[in-house]
């Protein structure tokens, strides 16, 4: 075990949006827990709370500066602009890359239980690179949020994605894990998508989600739905292959229907039909169209890949300049 193991920097990766009622009370809390575990000796004195803002409009950068300034734990990276939570998740893991041993990303509204943070670095001492935090049960839940949240794991799963059960951005991901997502450069971002292609050992560890204790919530219906659709369109293909199943199927269908129709015809019954013919064009034109729609989103990914625009722009990092002192000192 090296000592970065027995003792690691661990940063917590906190994106913010429009978080100012929150931000007070999660910076005590969090600063208290870090504090603790540093006095236990099971983390670094240098790690930090690193709160990323996404360009909020309210006063959470102002409160994040303020809260840098007066508490060493606290550090702060500013986006130039609002670029959603998984982009905003990005910044703050790449930006605590060269800074940590491990970090772990969480919400601003601690509704992921702040306790397993200590069974999270157990795991990582034990030797882990992933420790994925998965939600025990969810019956704080409303009921359309849990059917279609457990419905959309089992699709995912179906269609070949490889997935963790009930675990969203709650997890902790070591230095060289960092590393191997930083060589991922996709433009349509799901990141518990793409961490368990990175590999190494992994475990999970279980724990209850509360409720936001301030605020409203962030994710709207309208962003959820597209970060689901992004879920599936950027890691499967098989919707593709689907289309192409069900145009062969359609095709033998029509071939029955085809000679259906000459015999019909041949024996002089062809008046009536008229039903037929009108229910398999609107049919043949849904299904199509449907068809179009996949293809397009496909199509619609590629663009945005090809252009290889950047995912984020740092504005202000608050303290970059204690870049591993302790590295520094021992060098010197
Ligand atoms: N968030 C962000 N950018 C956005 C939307 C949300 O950085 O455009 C952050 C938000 O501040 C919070 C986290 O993402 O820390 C999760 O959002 P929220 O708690 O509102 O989502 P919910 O828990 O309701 O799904
Ligand atoms: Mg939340």
């Amino acid at each position: 075990m090296t000592t970065e193991r027995a003792e690691p920097i661990l940063y917590l990766v906190i994106p913010c949006y429009n978080e100012e009622e929150v931000l007070p009370e999660t910076t005590k809390r969090l600063t208290e827990k870090l504090h603790a575990m540093i006095r236990a000796g099971e983390i670094h004195r240098e790690s930090r709370i690193l709160y990323v803002d996404d360009g909020s409009r309210d006063r959470t950068w102002a409160l994040i500066s303020e809260y840098s300034a007066a508490i060493p734990y606290v550090d702060g990276v500013k986006l130039a602009h609002n670029r959603g939570h998984q982009n905003a998740l990005l910044a703050g893991l790449m930006t605590a890359m060269p800074l940590c041993d491990c970090a772990i990303s969480m919400d601003a509204d601690l509704q992921d239980d702040t306790d397993a943070v200590d069974r999270f670095v157990e795991k990582y001492k034990e030797g882990c690179d992933v420790v994925y935090g998965v939600r025990n049960k969810r019956d704080k839940d409303t009921v359309f949020k849990r059917t279609t949240a457990e419905g959309y794991y089992k699709l995912l799963r179906l269609l070949g994605v490889d997935i963790v059960f009930n675990h969203a951005d709650y997890r902790l991901m070591s230095r060289r894990a960092l590393e191997g997502l930083s060589e991922y450069r996709e433009v349509n971002l799901f990141l518990r998508g793409i961490v368990p292609l990175i590999g190494f050992k992994s475990d999970y560890v279980y724990y209850d989600r509360g409720e936001r204790f301030a605020g409203a919530s962030k994710y709207p219906l309208k962003k959820m739905i597209a970060l689901a659709l992004d879920g599936i369109t950027s890691f499967s293909v098989k919707p593709l292959r689907l289309i192409s199943n069900l145009g062969i199927l359609i095709s033998v269908l029509s071939i029955f229907g085809l000679l259906y129709a000459l015999i019909s015809h041949l024996l002089g019954l062809t008046v009536a039909g008229w039903t037929a013919i009108v229910a398999s064009i609107w049919l043949l034109g849904g299904l199509q169209m449907l068809c179009l729609g996949v293809v397009g989103t496909y199509i619609g990914k590629i663009y945005s890949e090809v252009k290889q625009r950047p995912r984020y722009l740092v504005e202000t990092h608050l303290k970059p300049a204690n870049i591993r002192k302790s590295e520094i000192q021992e060098k010197t």
